[in-house]
C-alpha cells in the first residue's frame, strides 16, 4: 500500500510541477506582448497623513488584464517580468505614467504631493534608469523631491559599491527612497544603517493583527520609535480599520495606506480625492 501511495504522491508532485511550468511559460509568452497591446494599467493607492486625514501623495501600482489569463496580480506577473528583463521597458512605462499624473496633481495641489514608485533589483541595476528619471522628471516638469522610490531588501544585495554611488546620485536629485515590506527580510536592520533611507513602510502583515497581536503590536511599536530615531518618517501599509489607524496614531506613526481609505484606483479618482483633500471619519 505505501509504495502505491507513494507513486502516487510522486505522480501529484510531478503533475503540480508540470501546472506551474506551463503557467510561468504561458505568462512569460502573453507578458511579451502586455505593453504593446496596453495590458498594462497603472493604479494609485492614497498616502494619506495619519493626523490631518489629509492626502499627501499615492503609490503606483501596476495591474495587467490579459484576454487570455485574465486578471494576474502583480505578485505573480513582477518576478516573471524580472526574471525575463521584461522589467526594464515595463517600469519605464510605470515611471513615465505616474510622473505625467503626478506633474497634473502637483499643479492641481497647493501643498506638498509625493508619487511612489516600486523599483525592482533589475531596474535598479539598470545604469539607464537614473538618466531615464532625469529625463521623465524635466520632461514633465516635476523636481525630483516629489518622486519617492520603494526599494526591497532584493534590490540591496550585491555590489555595495555600486548601490551606494545610484543612492547617492538619487539623493542629489532630491529623490526619496523608501524601504518598502520592512519586517518581512532578513537584513533590513543592517540595510538602514548602511543606506540613506528618507522612509520605513511597515509591511502590512504586522499591521493586520495589530489590535489582535500584543507581539505584532509591540513590533510596529518599535518599528516606529527607531525609524523616528534615525529621522524617517513611516508609512503603514495595509490599513484596514479605524482600530489599526487609532493604535498607529498613539505611536505617531506618520502615514497610512490601505483600504479603510482606499483600494488603488484609476487617476481621475486620485485627482477627485485631491479635490476633497483629506478624509474624512466614516
Ligand atoms: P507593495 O509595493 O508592498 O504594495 C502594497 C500592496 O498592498 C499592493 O498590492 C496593494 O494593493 C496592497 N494593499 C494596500 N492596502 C491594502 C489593504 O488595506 N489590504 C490589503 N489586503 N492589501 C492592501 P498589489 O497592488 O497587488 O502589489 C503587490 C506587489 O507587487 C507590490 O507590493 C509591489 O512589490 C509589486 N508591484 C506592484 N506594482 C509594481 C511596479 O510598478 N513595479 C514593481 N517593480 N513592482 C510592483
Ligand atoms: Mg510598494
Ligand atoms: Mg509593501
Ligand atoms: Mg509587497
Amino acid at each position: 500500500a505505501s509504495k502505491a501511495q507513494g507513486c502516487n504522491t510522486c505522480h501529484f508532485f510531478t503533475k503540480e510541477m508540470n501546472m506551474g511550468v506551463t503557467r510561468r511559460l504561458a505568462l512569460e509568452e502573453q507578458l511579451h506582448g502586455a505593453l504593446g497591446n496596453s495590458e498594462l494599467e497603472v493604479l494609485y493607492q492614497p498616502l494619506v497623513d495619519i493626523h490631518s486625514r489629509s492626502i499627501i501623495g499615492a503609490e503606483a501600482l501596476l495591474r495587467w488584464h490579459n484576454p487570455t489569463l485574465g486578471e494576474i496580480s502583480p505578485d505573480e506577473f513582477i518576478p516573471v517580468a524580472e526574471q525575463t528583463g521584461l522589467i526594464i521597458p515595463i517600469g519605464e512605462y510605470v515611471l513615465a505614467q505616474a510622473l505625467e499624473k503626478t506633474a497634473q496633481w502637483v499643479h492641481q495641489r497647493q501643498w506638498p504631493f509625493k508619487i511612489a514608485v516600486n523599483l525592482s533589483p533589475r531596474q535598479f541595476r539598470d545604469e539607464r534608469l537614473v538618466t531615464f528619471i532625469e529625463q521623465q522628471l524635466q520632461a514633465n516638469s516635476v523636481p525630483g523631491s516629489h518622486l519617492e522610490l520603494e526599494i526591497t531588501e532584493g534590490v540591496l544585495m550585491g555590489d555595495h559599491g555600486y548601490i551606494n554611488s545610484a543612492l547617492e546620485t538619487l539623493c542629489r536629485m532630491d529623490i526619496g527612497i523608501a524601504m518598502d515590506d520592512f519586517g518581512t527580510g532578513y537584513s533590513s536592520l543592517s540595510y538602514l544603517r548602511s543606506y540613506p533611507f528618507d522612509t520605513l513602510k511597515i509591511d502590512r502583515s504586522f499591521i493586520n493583527d495589530i489590535n489582535v497581536d500584543p507581539a505584532d503590536r509591540e513590533l510596529v511599536n518599535a518599528a516606529i520609535a527607531m525609524a523616528h530615531g534615525l529621522g524617517l518618517k513611516v508609512v503603514a501599509e495595509g490599513v484596514e480599520t479605524e482600530e489599526q489607524l487609532e493604535s498607529l496614531a498613539t505611536q505617531y506613526c506618520d502615514v497610512a495606506q490601505g483600504y479603510l481609505f482606499s483600494k488603488p484606483v484609476p487617476p481621475e479618482e486620485i485627482s477627485r480625492m485631491l479635490i476633497k483633500g483629506r478624509f474624512t471619519r466614516s
